[in-house]
């Protein structure tokens, strides 16, 4: 039988009804003849609550417990849409992450997947069982403890086990009707792509569009599964939704695919520190260490061989990284006379893979912003995209002049 992977995300099993919405489109394709896995996030805000409840417990948690904690919402999710789906007289079961077993690194909190074997559901399917339910988000590290893929990770469940099954498609239903040219909730101008290349979805979701998890893309990317997004709420039929494809299978697109933010960036600056070769070192590899993911940075000109160094790292962070740094200073790693931290920042970004052969698009960037009076703190760029990070007020404003200057709403 043809395997199909289908995912729920969070507001897709929000509560009994949604459940069951969504095991009766699972009973349609059940019905046309495949096996399918059903992936399922926890019920919304849920795992925003677990997260909440580590953080007040321990703040700088023991990532082994955040991830025994924050895992279980899925658990109650996977167990309700078998027991549904058995309701309807669909022969379902479910599974953990330890039990398929999704195998993963023991980088808790933000593990990756290493392997997947597919004996256990494989002979399930076998002996009849028309869907196997997997709880997203979880897997089990070589130590034997339950890890966790990162906020967003059933993503990455989802199309691992696409991979995985070599399943002739992998849906993700959630909350919109597919990828847009910016989140349809804060610029209602915003057009939904029918395809978009992974290249360009990759960037998007790593710069903050939280409609897929950036690994799910990459992941998808390398072993050619073909990725679908598409609402849980409308009717759909077989070409609905944004399929994520390679660049070679789309016709038309503009030089700026998309413009993708994130609330979730902190600036931080370690005031006048001696630059001196190896300075950057020792302030970085101490905040590897400590596990903050480190996005831009910048330099300021010495002055009398004292610098500034700024770098933003995600809000959840900071914590972390105040510490991480004045350990360094306690130990003599590192001088500085004061860190700060500025976590009223969002940091905007404009994607598009023609930005390769069209010049200019920094600069119209930076005249729209100027023109509505929005200071720009840090600059990044690669080259199919360019990030700025600006006043958390300004975001909104800012997304939306750039969707209007780039004539996003309007197919290339
Ligand atoms: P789920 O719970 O189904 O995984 P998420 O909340 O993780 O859903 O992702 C869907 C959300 O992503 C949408 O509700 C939307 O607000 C947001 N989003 C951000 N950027 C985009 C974009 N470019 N296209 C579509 N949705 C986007
Ligand atoms: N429940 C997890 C989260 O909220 C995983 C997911 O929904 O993809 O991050
Ligand atoms: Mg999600």
């Amino acid at each position: 039988m043809p395997v199909l992977v289908m995912k729920f995300g969070g507001t897709s099993v929000a509560t009994l009804d949604r459940i069951k919405r969504a095991a009766k489109r699972v009973g349609v394709e059940v019905a046309k003849g495949y096996d399918v896995i059903v992936i399922v996030s926890a019920m919304s805000g849920e795992t925003n609550k677990l997260v909440g409840f580590v953080n007040e417990t321990s703040p700088l948690f023991d990532a082994r417990e955040y991830d025994a904690v924050v895992s279980s919402g899925e658990n109650v999710t996977a167990g309700l849409m078998a027991l549904t789906l058995q309701e309807m007289d669909v022969p379902a079961r479910s599974w953990q992450g330890w039990q398929v077993p999704v195998k993963t690194t023991s980088a808790h909190s933000s593990a990756r997947i290493e392997e997947i074997p597919a004996e256990n559901i494989t002979r399930k399917f076998a002996e009849g069982m028309k869907v196997a339910v997997v709880a997203g988000f979880q897997g089990i590290s070589p130590e034997g403890r339950i890890t966790t893929l990162g906020r967003g990770g059933s993503d990455t469940t989802a199309v691992a086990f696409a991979a995985a099954f070599n399943a002739e498609r992998c849906d993700i239903y959630t909350d919109v009707d597919g990828v847009y040219t910016t989140d349809p909730r804060i610029c209602d101008k915003a057009r939904k792509l029918d395809r978009i290349a992974f290249e360009e979805m990759l960037e998007l979701a790593s710069l903050g569009a939280k409609v897929l998890q950036t690994r799910s893309v990459e992941l998808a990317m390398r072993y050619k599964v073909k990725l679908r997004v598409l609402s849980s709420f409308e009717e759909q039929s077989d070409d609905a939704g944004t399929l994520v494809c390679d660049e070679e299978d789309i016709m038309e697109s503009n030089v700026v695919a998309g413009v993708a933010y994130s609330r979730d960036e902190a600036k931080m600056t370690l005031v006048s520190v001696a630059d001196r070769p190896g300075i950057a070192a020792a302030i970085f590899t101490p905040l590897s260490e400590a596990g903050v993911n480190v996005d831009m940075i910048v330099q300021n000109i010495s002055e009398e061989g004292r610098t500034d160094m700024t770098f933003s790292c995600p809000t959840d962070q900071v914590k972390r990284a105040e510490k991480a740094m004045r350990d360094a200073k306690d130990n003599g790693a590192i001088n500085f006379t004061e860190i700060v931290a500025d976590t009223d920042v969002a940091k905007v970004s404009v994607v598009g893979i023609g930005m390769r052969s069209h010049t200019g698009v920094a600069a119209k960037m930076f005249q729209v912003l100027s023109k509505e009076g929005v200071n720009i703190k840090v600059i990044t760029t690669s080259e199919i995209k360019i990030s700025v990070l600006i006043d958390r007020k300004y975001m909104e404003l800012a997304v939306q002049a750039l969707h209007d200057a780039f004539e996003l709403e309007k197919a290339g």
